[in-house]
């Protein structure tokens, strides 16, 4: 497996590819759905329930990040090629909120436990029964502003988070809708 980091806009990515692989496009036009499968039988697509066509190859390049730095996803990149080596690779669309929160970023804060029970407990209150079935990939500047809102009401909490975050690393920012900067840490860290 391969991969390169790639600038879009302001942000830098890391590219995985996959090299050929067996897809099965929607046939419906316009609709961009399908699956990356060789299963033989009736799938349907998620977006309109067509019953998708025959696999066929197709070149399979998964996107992970963005990143501010390209440093940090250069960093990132070393890693997800490392897991590939060791079989540990994982798609980032596969992961939801909730299994981001709960595996990934509450085990790996570097705060008091107290902080991290306070988190966990505003977190699986407000922001997870309303966003933790979302894919990290989808959400966007406004979930992450309700999120930012249920880690503190007065702001100060999110502001701990960030700095929790090494900065440079890999932390991710957004500006909600609000106007105000939103920061969460794309790993842990
Ligand atoms: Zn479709």
């Amino acid at each position: 497996m391969r991969g390169h980091v790639e600038k879009k806009g302001d942000r830098y990515y890391v590219v995985v590819d996959h090299g050929e692989q067996p897809f099965r496009s929607c046939p419906t036009p316009k609709c961009r759905g399908g699956q990356w499968t060789h299963q033989a039988g009736e799938i349907s697509c998620e977006k309109c329930s067509a019953i998708l066509c025959a696999p066929a190859s197709r070149r399979r390049r998964i996107w992970h990040g963005s990143w501010l730095k390209k440093g940090a996803a250069s960093d990132e990149m070393t890693r997800l090629l490392g897991n590939a080596q060791r079989g540990s690779y994982v798609e980032p669309a596969k992961l939801t909120l909730s299994e981001w929160v709960e595996k990934r970023w509450l085990p790996g804060l570097s705060v008091r436990e107290s902080t991290r029970h306070s988190y966990a407990r505003n977190l699986r209150t407000h922001a997870l029964p309303r966003l933790g079935s979302v894919q990290l990939q989808q959400l966007t500047p406004s979930d992450l502003n309700t999120l930012y809102r249920s880690l503190g009401s007065d702001g100060n909490k999110g502001h701990r988070m960030a700095r929790d975050c090494r900065p440079g690393r890999s932390a991710t920012s957004t500006r909600s809708s609000a106007g105000r900067s939103v920061t969460l840490c794309s790993r842990t860290c």
